[in-house]
């Protein structure tokens, strides 16, 4: 046996009692917690933190900004309710650990990073892996007009208020799920799409993400 598949070996231990501490915290979503089991979280971090790759705990992927927690990536993914086919625009690809959960769950996926080390960083561990994944580098505040509607959006790091242009490129029907708050804390926020010019807006769970910075956003990551 090569080191590497005993090394293999380990992390899907690891995976699988991660998705049984999922289980445990609530998650009931099967079709994400399959994709989870599946998705090699130790490939978007780097060889320094392999090891630490299956804890629920977030960690840093460079230019002072994180993977986020699998708790959190669970949760929010479970709220967008997102169906095989549907059309999924991301804000905040990072590591583009999300990004390849939702393809796993058969999501058209686009994801919008503004640091280009990070794009680029993200752009080769999917395509490495095989994750089909259209990802644009600029500021997501605006959305990506040219393949709007989307079925759903989520946003991954944390908002001083809901990007209107957002809520404009949902479908009727469409969910987004933002956290909104101040730089420490935000609540969770899922809005719902209910017809051309109505929306149903719930008021979840705190959590505390990276900034949001753009133009509807914060306008730095640190407080000025
Ligand atoms: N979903 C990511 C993952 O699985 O690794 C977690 C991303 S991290 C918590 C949030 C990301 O949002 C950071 O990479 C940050 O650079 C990015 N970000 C912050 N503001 C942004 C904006 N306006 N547009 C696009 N990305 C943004």
């Amino acid at each position: 046996m090569t080191d590497s598949s005993e090394a293999n070996r380990k992390y899907i231990y690891r995976r699988n009692k991660l998705i049984e501490h999922l289980r445990s915290r609530g998650i009931k979503d099967e079709v994400l917690l399959e994709a989870m089991s599946k998705v090699p979280r130790h490939l978007f971090v780097d060889t320094a933190l392999e090891h630490r790759a299956y804890e629920d705990s977030a960690l840093p992927i460079g230019k002072g900004q994180t993977i986020s927690q699998p708790y959190t990536v669970a949760a929010q993914t479970e709220l967008l309710e997102v169906k095989e086919g549907e059309k999924v625009l991301e804000i905040g690809t990072g590591s583009g650990y999300q990004a390849a959960i939702l393809c796993e769950m058969g999501a058209e996926l686009y994801s919008i990073e503004r640091h280009d080390e990070l794009y680029l960083r993200a752009r080769e561990t999917l395509r490495k892996l095989g994750y089909r994944v259209q990802l644009k580098l600029g500021d997501g505040t605006k959305g990506w007009s040219a393949y709007a509607p989307y079925d759903a959006i989520v946003v991954t790091a944390g908002a001083p208020v809901v990007p209107r242009e957002l809520i404009s490129q949902l479908k009727i029907s469409g969910r987004l799920v933002i956290p909104v708050g101040g730089r420490d804390r935000q609540k969770m926020i899922r809005i719902t799409r209910i017809s051309e010019d109505a929306y149903e807006e719930e008021h979840l769970s705190n959590f505390k993400f990276v900034p949001l910075v753009g133009e509807s956003g914060w306008k730095t990551e640190e407080p000025e």
